[in-house]
């Protein structure tokens, strides 16, 4: 198979990252008969000073003509790069709204898994740590409070402010189909969190999901409130498979989740639209601190890339050899810094990419 991907290897640590998520994909097409062409383009403070603005039409038309997109992350220091005097609409932040409304992205996923091997990162309860867990969270991410009408307004001489919170049937059912369809690659739970003791929104939401769930009748749902699932979240993670929510329940739960599993360096995800494409990066930044040291962890990328594998070309096992690899790397000791503990054996960002082409 051919995999057509478009990279965009960022501001910071974006370029190490991305090289060696490279590199593990060129040990699979290795491995499995395939064949990756890449096709690089700029995109935040990398574009605002080669093309003076975050993201050119022409990068669109490359990101829009590939069968995905992989990317490092953007942005500078906020503090003290020259990027953060521009207006808000030229810095660097503009060029990732700008690829996520082009490319239609209204899913994202974040996985959370905890690897027994950094469980000791897991700021929760050694009991509930023990267990492990392995959680997606499928946010909304075009609809709800963050894009409904919003003003400010003065009433009996005090100003009154007014978020919109809407959400029409077709955007509900569109992720609960994306949601369903993920379940099914993994242990076919959905958990839909909404708040439909109180929210018109909510209410839409979980009848919307009870008839997409018809369609689905190998995968279990359940529904749950809001402020139950934050606290289910550091009680039991381990009973969650996917997590399916809306924008601004999603924002909040995918952070605690991320916290939970204590490794900000590990942790990928995906924004989908409603065909195969995908925009796969890591949920951390570009982490401007330690850039240009080749001391960065690559694992949050690659572990992107493998959903990219996943999620956009069906290549499951391809995918598979990719997270095996990762559980493997950490099995045999080795760690960047971040993740560094007494007795394991610290390597640079380019030896972890060669140590998990190795294992692939
Ligand atoms: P950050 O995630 O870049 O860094 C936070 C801390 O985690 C830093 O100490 C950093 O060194 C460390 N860290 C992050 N990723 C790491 C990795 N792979 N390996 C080792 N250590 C890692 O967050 P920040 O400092 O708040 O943001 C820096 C820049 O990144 C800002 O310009 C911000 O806007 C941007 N940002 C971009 C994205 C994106 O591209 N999607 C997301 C978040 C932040």
């Amino acid at each position: 198979m051919v995999l057509n991907i478009t990279c965009i290897p960022g501001d910071g640590i974006g370029p190490e990252i991305v090289s060696q998520a490279k590199k593990v994909l060129e040990a699979v097409a290795k491995k499995y008969g395939h064949e990756m062409k890449f096709t690089d383009i700029l995109m935040g403070g990398a574009s605002i000073d080669a093309c003076g603005e975050p993201l050119t039409d022409e990068a669109i038309a490359t990101a829009k003509a590939a069968d995905a997109v992989l990317m490092g992350s953007i942005g500078g220091n906020t503090s003290t790069s020259p990027w953060y005097k521009l207006p808000p609409e030229k810095r660097p932040e503009a060029g990732l709204l700008k690829i996520r409304k082009a490319l239609n992205l209204f899913a994202n996923l974040r996985p959370a898994y905890l690897y027994e091997e950094l469980s000791a990162a897991c700021p929760l309860k050694e009991e509930i740590s023990k267990a492990g867990f392995d959680m997606l969270i499928m946010r909304e991410l075009t609809g709800g409070l963050y894009f409904g009408e919003r003003k400010t307004i003065e009433e009996g001489g005090e100003l009154k402010a007014i978020d919109t919170l809407t959400y029409s049937e077709s955007e509900i059912r569109r992720i609960a189909i994306k949601g369903f369809e993920i379940a099914r690659k993994r242990r076919k739970k959905v958990t839909s969190v909404d708040k439909a003791n109180v929210l018109d929104s909510s209410r839409l939401w979980r009848k919307v999901v009870n008839e997409v769930a018809a369609d689905y009748p190998d995968v279990t749902v359940e529904h749950m409130l809001v402020d139950n699932c934050a606290m289910q979240l550091v009680k039991d993670p381990a009973q969650f498979d996917v997590i399916l929510t809306e924008n601004m329940f999603g924002d909040i739960l995918s952070d605690e989740a991320s916290m939970v599993t204590g490794s900000i360096g590990m942790l990928s995800s995906a924004s989908l639209n409603d065909t195969k494409f995908g925009l796969y990066e890591p949920s951390h930044g570009s982490a401007p601190d330690i850039a240009g040291q080749n001391i960065a962890n690559p694992i949050a990328t690659v572990l992107s890339a493998a959903m990219m594998l996943r999620y956009s070309f069906d290549l499951d096992k391809e995918a598979d050899a990719i997270e095996g690899a990762v559980r493997q790397v950490l099995k045999d000791g080795y760690r960047t810094v971040d993740i560094y503990s007494e007795g394991m054996k610290k390597v640079s960002c380019s030896e972890m990419g060669d140590l998990l082409c190795e294992r692939v």
